[in-house]
């Protein structure tokens, strides 16, 4: 499959391991914003320190920043998936300027199911934003600043939506079928 994909949904609602799956089966890049910033902050780069706060916060890096990355990082690609980009109107705009995009998958969950698997997370993997009170923020944030993408997506007739309430394979499932 050689295809342009989005991934959209609330932090914690699982773009990143279907994202993961979707990708190894497909041979299509996973290309994370989330796993680029985390790359660079552990890295210590210059990158890394601007946004290392911000992160820590639970706010958005810059629409500018956050889009010249992706553009070096998409130039002359085929096929990918994007997961945690874009997340506000603007680089949303920004992208549909740049390519065409042939499917945005919304990943749908209640925010009780994300706040659940988010509390998970954080025991497991230890990421320093997914404590409570920074979870709180960032589902705010996307409530607030990604939430807009859905409707603007739909407009454009390119947004198509799985309930992530069931396992990792039936939601597997239901995105190959979504993508066939
Ligand atoms: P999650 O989906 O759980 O919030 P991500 O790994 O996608 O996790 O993102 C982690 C953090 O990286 C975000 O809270 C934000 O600070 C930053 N980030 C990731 N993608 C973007 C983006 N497209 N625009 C601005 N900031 C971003």
């Amino acid at each position: 499959m050689i295809k342009k994909i989005i991934f959209l949904g609330a932090p914690g609602v699982g773009k990143g391991t279907l994202a993961k799956t979707l990708s190894k089966k497909e041979n299509l890049e996973h290309i994370s914003t989330g796993d680029i910033f985390r790359y660079n902050i552990k890295n210590n780069t210059l990158l890394g320190k601007e946004v290392k706060s911000i992160l820590a916060a639970g706010n958005f890096v810059s629409d500018d920043l956050t889009n010249k990355i992706v553009k070096n990082t998409i130039i002359n690609k085929e096929g990918y998936i994007l997961d945690g980009y874009p997340r506000t109107i603007n680089q949303a705009k920004f992208l549909l300027d740049l390519v065409d995009i042939d499917d945005v998958i919304l990943l749908d969950a209640t925010d009780q199911v994300v706040i659940e698997r988010l509390t998970l997370r954080s025991e497991k993997e230890g990421r320093t934003d997914d404590t409570p009170e920074i979870i709180s923020k960032r589902l705010e944030v996307y409530n607030k600043q990604t939430k807009p993408l859905i409707d603007f997506f739909k407009s454009k007739g390119i947004l198509r939506k799985i309930s992530v309430v069931g396992s990792r394979e039936d939601n597997f499932k239901k995105l190959m079928d979504i993508l066939k």
